[in-house]
């Protein structure tokens, strides 16, 4: 076991910067008010909150009102889904029932439709290209009377496709449907402006943006309504429950860095991006998935023929280096990816998949250490899978 650690996982979830850890002291320790109450130190709390609020407001180019903080990027997925499906469903007395997603989403937003499925809503299922991209004419196509809302990633967590987002948000606003974008894994990542995207909902995550894990935030378009999903007063009647003030306040904190640097991370990002799968291509019977242009600067995904990914990274652990395979279950054991089989991946190819993500403080050092270590495990494994 090497004592040498080298965390390349930043898809998975991020460490928190020391600068939002002294953001967020404060209001762990003393400074414990609720922000709903009226005396002092509940208006010092509810003073933090609303600077974070307008602080991820920046970071999507919106209003401070249209962000509603929850408590993770799946929540904010349900409540601009489920939020918005309800409503639609109850205004229209059941005429509205209809909604659009794409085949390579994240379970939150794939279990929040199939919860609507089973209540009579209607989900229709848009494919994506070998390269994991929608195509929004396909999406257009599918659009009906009854149709309340699309809901399609920004960037795939898996291989970091990025999806033509203003062109979806576009054929849906022509046809009076909102449009919910799952930004979990493109905030602080690349821009995100709301209003030149056109979108109506976007989700985002503190934990993959170097905030605390328990933090998420939902963009809600001025004029949008949503059924609340916890029902409550707080953040205007949108979402019950007393605010979590620290990681609110780091979450303010992570946006205002991840904003300021976008520029440099993404070119330092793609920089590494390139040079892990340079490295990793040099390695016989190996490939690269995701799209070629629209891709995360962060997110390089390899398959090696012959191997299984899982193995791989159980082999990279005990050197030290975190990489991960695909969606873990409960049990550890890895499910076959829905995004690859999507994609068209043929199963040989969707087992030896190994998702290399970088992001704050990752260096050449870290790449390094991979491409030194992979070739070996690499050919190990493929001769003890030769060998059963
Ligand atoms: N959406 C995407 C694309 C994700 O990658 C994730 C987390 O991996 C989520 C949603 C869920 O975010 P959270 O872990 O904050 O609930």
């Amino acid at each position: 076991m090497s004592d040498r650690f080298v965390y390349l996982d930043h898809n998975a979830t991020t460490p928190v910067r020391p600068e939002v850890l002294e953001a967020m002291l404060p209001w762990l320790g003393t400074k414990f008010g609720n922000p709903n109450s009226a005396y002092r130190i509940g208006q010092e709390a509810r003073f933090a909150v609303e600077q974070a609020r307008e602080q991820t407001a920046r970071l999507l180019h919106c209003k401070p009102e249209e962000i509603v903080f929850t408590s993770c990027g799946s929540e904010s997925d349900v409540l601009a889904i489920v939020g918005a499906a309800q409503r639609a469903y109850d205004r229209s007395q059941g005429a509205k029932r209809h909604l659009i997603t794409s085949a390579i989403e994240h379970d939150a937003v794939r279990e929040a439709l199939t919860g609507l499925q089973k209540r009579s809503f209607e989900v229709s299922i848009v494919g994506v290209d070998a390269h994991g991209r929608v195509n929004p004419e396909a999406v257009r196509s599918l659009l009906k009377p009854e149709t309340i809302l699309v809901s399609i990633m920004h960037a795939n967590n898996e291989v970091g496709t990025i999806q033509p987002v203003a062109e979806i948000a576009a054929i849906c606003r022509e046809k009076g449907v909102l449009f919910h974008t799952d930004a979990v894994q493109s905030a602080g990542k690349i821009d995100l402006d709301v209003g030149k995207l056109g979108v109506d909902l976007v989700a985002i995550s503190g934990h993959k943006l170097n905030a605390p894990k328990g933090v998420g935030a939902l963009y809600v378009r001025q004029g949008v309504k949503l059924s609340a999903v916890i029902t409550g007063h707080q953040e205007k009647n949108r979402r019950g429950g007393t605010e979590n003030v620290a990681s609110i306040v780091g979450l303010g904190r992570a946006c205002v860095l991840a904003l300021s640097e976008l520029d440099a991370h993404a070119r330092e990002q793609l920089r590494l991006r390139r040079r892990l799968e340079e490295g990793c291509l040099k390695i016989p019977g190996a490939r690269v998935n995701g799209h070629p242009e629209y891709r995360l600067p962060n997110t390089c995904h390899v398959a090696f023929d012959g191997i299984e990914g899982f193995q791989l990274v159980v082999a990279l652990d005990l050197e030290g280096v975190c990489v991960s395979a695909g969606p873990a279950c409960s049990t550890g054991a890895v499910d076959p990816s829905h995004v690859l089989a999507a994609m068209g991946c043929t199963s040989n190819w969707c087992v030896g998949a190994l998702r290399i993500s970088v992001g704050w403080g990752s260096t050449d050092a870290d790449v390094d250490r991979l491409l030194a270590l992979l070739p070996s495990a690499v050919e190990r494994l493929r001769k003890v899978g030769a060998a059963t």
